[in-house]
Parts: C-alpha cells; sequence; structure tokens
C-alpha cells in the first residue's frame, strides 16, 4: 500500500486520481496486516485498488468528473465497491473519468484529462505528445497501466471498460448484464451500465470480478444466480469450442494493423484447439447510431435529478427555473449538455416514435443476430476491441463529436445485446502503442470468455 501510495504522489502529471485517500489506504492496509498476522486473511486482503469516481464511496466525495457533484460526499457505499472491501480490498483513491463517463478519451473530465503512460514513435523515435488513455474509465486504465494501483473499478455503458484497456495494454471485463450490482454507481444510461474490472492480467480480472459480482436485493436488474470460480476458468482447455468471427465488423478502411491482429488472435485461438467459423451479425452497421439515441435518452431522464436542489452545486437565480438553469449551466460540461439536448429530442412527443422506437427496435434486431449465433453453436465471438490505436489529445472529435463516437463502434453492440465481453492486449501498433482484441460470450458465460483470454495471453 505504501508503495502505490508512493507512487501515485510521483505520477501526478497522469492526472489518474480526482481525489486520493492515501490515509484510508494505510488505515486499512494496518487492519489487513493485523488479519494476516492472525491467520484470518480475506480473499482480496491488503490488495491496493483504485475506485472510478462514479461509484458513490461512504464518506469520500464523489464528483462523477462534473462541476454539479461539486463536494458530494455520499453517506453510503456502492453495493460493488463495498464488496471488494468485504473481501478485503484497500481504496487508494477515486479515479478521473469522462464527465457522467460521457466520453472516449477522458477529455471531458471537469478535472482535466488524463494522461496516458504510453507515449507513441514516430520514425522509431518516441514523440511528445500526450496519448488518451481513452474513455470514460481513463483514470482507471492509466492508473493500472502505470502501476498506481493493481487492480481498478470501472464501468462499461458503451464501451467504457473495454476501450480504455485497449487503449493501455490492460485487461478489461464489462460482465453481463445484471451480473454486478449498479446499485450506488452513478447511473448514466440505466440498460446498459455494468460495473467491472480493469486489471493487469486476465487472472487479475477474474480474481477482482469474482468478488464484485453478485444478486443485491437493491438492484432489481442484478440477477439472482450464484457467481462462478472465475479464476478457475483461467488456463482451461478450449479445445473444441466454437469462435464466431463476424463478417460485418470487417469495416471498410479497417486498417491493415488491425486487421491482421485479428487474424492473429484467430490463429491463437486455433492453436490452443478451437474451430474457427464466420458468423455473419447482419445489424452490426445500425449499432452505433442506435446506441447514441439510447444512451443519450436515458442518460437525458438520470441525469435530471441534478436540478441544483437534491446534489452538490447549486447557482442562484430569481426564481427556481433561473436557479436549475443557472446550476446546469455552470455544473455541466459540454459533452453532458449534448447529449441532455439529444436525449430529451428523441424522447419528446413528436419524436419518440420516429428515434427513440426505432432504436429500439434495433437494439433487439442486434440481440436476436447474437442469439442466432450461440443458439448455432457459436461458444464466443472475437472481433477486435478499438478501430484503431490510442490517439493524441485534441486529436479527435474536435470538430465533430462524431468522429469520437466512432471509437466506439466495435464495442457498443455488446451492451446493446447485454453480454458480457473482454478486451485484452494483442499486439502494438507501428507507432508502438497497445492493441486489443475483443471476447464476446453468452449471457452469464464470462468464464469462458477468461478460459479463452487466459491461452491468448
Ligand atoms: N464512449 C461511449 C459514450 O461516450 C461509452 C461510454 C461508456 O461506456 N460509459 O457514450
Amino acid at each position: 500500500a505504501k508503495a502505490h501510495v508512493e507512487a501515485i504522489e510521483r505520477a501526478d502529471l497522469l492526472n489518474c486520481f480526482i481525489t486520493k485517500t492515501p490515509e484510508l489506504a494505510l488505515a486499512q492496509a494496518q487492519e489487513s496486516d493485523a488479519r494476516l498476522a492472525k491467520g484470518e486473511a480475506r480473499p482480496l486482503e491488503g490488495l491496493p485498488l483504485g475506485i472510478k469516481d462514479l461509484y458513490c464511496t461512504q464518506g469520500v466525495r464523489t464528483t462523477a468528473a462534473s462541476r454539479i457533484l461539486d463536494d458530494f460526499t455520499p453517506t453510503y457505499e456502492s453495493t460493488v465497491s463495498g464488496n471488494l472491501r468485504r473481501d478485503g480490498a484497500l481504496m487508494l483513491g477515486k479515479l478521473n473519468l469522462d464527465e457522467f463517463a460521457m466520453g472516449s478519451s477522458n477529455e471531458t473530465s471537469a478535472f482535466g484529462p488524463v494522461v496516458s503512460p504510453w507515449r507513441r514513435k514516430k520514425n522509431g523515435v518516441f514523440d511528445d505528445a500526450r496519448m488518451v488513455p481513452g474513455g470514460s474509465s481513463g483514470g482507471s486504465s492509466a492508473a493500472v497501466a502505470a502501476r498506481l494501483c493493481l487492480g481498478a473499478t470501472a464501468t462499461d455503458t458503451g464501451g467504457s471498460i473495454r476501450q480504455p484497456a485497449a487503449f493501455t495494454g490492460t485487461v478489461g471485463v464489462k460482465p453481463t448484464y445484471g451480473r454486478c450490482s449498479r446499485w450506488g454507481i452513478v447511473a448514466f444510461a440505466s440498460s446498459l451500465d455494468q460495473a467491472g474490472p480493469i486489471a493487469r492480467s486476465v487472472r487479475d480480472a477474474a480474481i477482482l470480478l469474482g468478488s464484485m459480482a453478485g444478486h443485491d436485493p437493491k438492484d432489481t436488474t442484478s440477477v439472482d444466480a450464484p457467481v462462478p470460480d472465475y479464476e478457475a476458468a483461467i488456463g482451461l482447455s478450449v479445445k473444441g469450442r466454437r469462435i464466431g468471427i463476424p463478417r460485418e465488423y470487417r469495416l471498410d478502411g479497417l486498417s491493415d494493423e488491425i486487421s491482421a491482429l485479428w487474424d492473429q488472435g484467430a490463429r491463437w485461438l486455433k492453436d490452443a484447439g478451437a474451430e474457427i467459423v464466420e458468423i455473419s451479425l447482419p445489424h452490426t452497421r445500425y449499432a452505433l447510431p442506435a446506441y447514441y439515441i439510447i444512451a443519450p435518452a436515458e442518460a437525458s431522464s438520470n441525469l435530471a435529478r441534478y436540478d441544483g436542489v437534491r446534489y452538490g452545486l447549486r447557482e442562484k437565480g430569481r426564481d427556481v427555473n433561473e436557479m436549475y438553469e443557472n446550476t446546469r449551466a455552470k455544473g455541466f460540461g459540454a459533452e453532458v449538455r449534448r447529449r441532455v439536448m439529444i436525449g430529451t429530442y428523441v424522447l419528446s412527443a413528436g419524436y419518440y416514435d420516429a428515434y427513440y422506437v426505432r432504436a429500439q427496435k434495433i437494439r433487439t434486431l442486434i440481440k436476436r443476430d447474437f442469439d442466432q449465433a450461440f443458439e448455432a453453436g457459436v461458444d464466443a465471438v472475437l472481433t477486435p476491441a478499438t478501430p484503431s490505436p490510442a490517439f493524441a489529445f485534441g486529436e479527435k472529435g474536435k470538430a465533430d463529436p462524431v468522429e469520437m463516437y466512432l471509437n466506439d463502434v466495435f464495442t457498443v453492440t455488446v451492451n446493446m445485446a447485454g453480454l458480457p465481453g473482454l478486451a485484452l492486449p494483442a499486439g502494438l501498433s507501428s507507432n508502438g502503442l497497445p492493441l486489443a482484441l475483443q471476447l464476446i460470450g453468452k449471457p452469464f458465460d464470462e468464464e469462458s470468455l477468461f478460459a479463452l483470454a487466459s491461452t491468448m495471453e
């Protein structure tokens, strides 16, 4: 714990943490020492973790990287961070993210961007450009990659665990919708949000998920099913497993580098005894536009609670409406305001059927595509995790936010279908940055993802 606290101090430039809790971590570590001495160690005894600042932590400021939650200190602990604590993990602090988890580069945080510990090469020499760590869980991915914590919690609504993991050479797992409780995690798009770990290895991710997962009566969408021993899946044989390669993910303009990585991944699985089959997921190309209707729609509803009355920031106004307006104008950043406006628009009386209902129908079709592949005997699906390696700050999405949204093209389908997805490092780009593959599993079959990924590490 001490070594990690010191490493965090030295790595201030990366801006991974919004709130550091070194005293808390060291006090918890002492308690762990005492338990270890008595032979009463819990499963994660003394392991120093970072917690994404979207998880409410009792007595510790929780911001969602937004000014509107200014100085909000929850009186309760999210179920998932509570589970980790129950198992003996320590909390080093609260990790930076895109504001309300909306973004793919960590540039929308009100607390400044997170800097990736990676640098790219130009003509064989390291470039000065600061690279994004991905988003929204950029603090989690950068902190794990920079060895500032042993592992971190993250959340994934449309890729926010897998894409930052991909950009930083770490392992990220988005479990099946309902596997982890969402209770006490600041809501973005409730039908898509899931908690999950970012870790250094597949095994570490399996261990962390085992502690985080489980039924919670306080979240009616969390599933009442036993949590398997995920660690036991590491190294299991994948002989005879059928792995689907979805034709529609070969996007026009997919780089040679990403194509080659994907082929390599398929070869690794084949060498491990799996069978590779081409499959079709015909509605793939509608996933991204439908996601960017459904996620903002739910966000506009969820974020209505930030009215200057119940939480955090309150600006003055002559009457209550002006107080709302001033609070929201000052409290929400540009991307959050854009999402709330899009969401309100697609839910409004005249447009609801044309946009929101249509997007929901597309969502069903996407889910059916996967169902059909699984019914036809496919055990898991292999795709690239992202269409490109990390980019530099300000390089994407400045003039056109859609350019940023395109980052999520391979990840959003998984949230739309509620499936588990795992991103794992699989190589380096020509400019020296991590590249990653994604494994997509059947509902509640995270174990197969861990087994398959552990053969590719
Ligand atoms: N990048 C996506 C978005 O901005 C996904 C975010 C997430 O998964 N939280 O909506």
